[in-house]
């Protein structure tokens, strides 16, 4: 036992806290793609080798970052977006914690590369292991941000120990990615795994592009026997594809809801969901949908735990009502009503 209280090396200190940020490849590439989601990028690509035990790259065409701030991004409570207690309390981007890029530096061999649009070059940033840099070096890249994740905890074995194998890591981030092309139909993204095209979807800017998209990640039949739903009432909005009873599933496998265009794990909202339907499924039987809840940030605390997958409402009793009827209404309506060839719109007054 150590006799004395010694504050850690802040590389150390890094590592700790990565601990909380990333438990795995997917949680690296769910931080690096909300990264370059808040940059404002409209092009994603997502390179993995071996599960993303080897390598991870996510290269986006968005703001990038300036040679001055390559340092700031990669060190702990360094973050362009907030900046005083107010903004905690309607955050709009995914990121605000300002840790990410901290945290995975320290657990792996990291590269940041990025050039701002003002800029006819990009710098590089290298690390040289415990914390320390390099001095930018100039470098040829097109406007954005690439980040480069190789040999994710080559430097804490403890944490190397708990990884699958290659296929089960790759199957959490197909699943990530898959995810995020469903929320953000305004952005092209592939994913590449051992060089190989996994998933690509491109910009849908009309509705016969967003159903293509929608059909390439759900499913035609999904597609055909669902509906498109729309509600709103007062400052909450209720929008994407509700299954129909007849596409149900013995696994809930199919549920993808999203707040604020968040992915959130929210056993309440699942389960205000897993009531709507209640009247309509078997018994046993899960109903699929993608969904996506709106509602005025400040209304909305993301700041519960440091992988954001949480969330906490203020108004918590009514955001579960508004979706628990809102859906019922939808999928409970009398057959005949439902549009039941795909693209059909109910659109409703609040259900509320
Ligand atoms: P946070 O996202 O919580 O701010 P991060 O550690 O993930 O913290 O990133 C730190 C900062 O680096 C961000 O606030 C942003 O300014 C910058 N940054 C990171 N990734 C990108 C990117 N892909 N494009 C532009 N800027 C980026
Ligand atoms: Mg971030």
């Amino acid at each position: 036992m150590p006799s004395s209280i010694q504050l850690l090396p802040s590389h150390l200190a890094d590592q700790i806290a990565a601990g909380e940020v990333v438990e795995r490849p997917a949680s690296v590439v769910k931080e690096l793609l909300e990264n370059a989601l808040d940059s404002g990028a409209t092009q994603i690509e997502i390179w993995i080798e071996e599960g993303g035990e080897s390598l991870i790259e996510v290269i986006d065409n968005g703001a990038g970052i300036a040679k001055e701030e390559l340092i700031l991004a990669v060190s702990r409570h360094a973050t362009s977006k907030i900046a005083c207690v107010e903004d905690l309390s309607a955050i709009t981007t995914l990121g605000f914690r300002g840790e990410a890029l901290a945290s995975i530096s320290s657990v792996s061999r990291f590269q940041l590369t990025s050039r701002q649009a003002s800029s006819n070059h990009a710098w590089l940033l290298r690390g040289e292991g415990e914390g320390r840099w390099q001095a930018p070096e100039p470098v040829a890249h097109p406007v954005g941000t690439r980040v480069t994740v190789a040999d994710l905890f080559f430097n804490t074995p403890a944490r190397k120990k708990f990884l699958k194998t290659p296929r089960a890591e790759f199957a959490q981030i197909d699943l990530l990615v898959k995810r995020v092309m469903l929320s953000r139909p305004e952005v092209s993204i592939k994913l590449m795994h051992n060089q190989k095209p996994v998933r690509q979807v491109s910009v849908s800017s009309n509705d016969a592009q967003l159903h293509k998209r929608m059909q390439s990640l759900m499913g035609a039949p999904f597609m055909a026997e669902s509906l498109q739903l729309s509600y709103e009432a007062q400052d909450i909005a209720l929008s994407g594809w509700a299954g129909l009873p007849t596409f149900n599933r013995s696994q809930a496998d199919m549920q993808y809801l999203f707040v604020n265009g968040r992915i959130v794990r929210d056993k309440l909202l699942t389960f205000a969901v897993k009531q709507a339907y209640a009247d309509v499924l078997y018994h046993g039987r899960h109903p699929a949908y993608c969904l996506f809840l709106d509602i005025p940030p400040e209304l909305l605390d993301v700041n519960v735990h440091p992988a954001k997958y949480e969330v906490r409402f203020a108004n918590g009793s009514w955001v579960y009502d508004f979706l628990r009827r809102s859906v019922r209404e939808a999928v409970t309506q009398p057959l005949g009503q439902q549009p039941l060839s795909s693209g059909g719109t109910v659109a409703a007054n609040p259900a509320v």
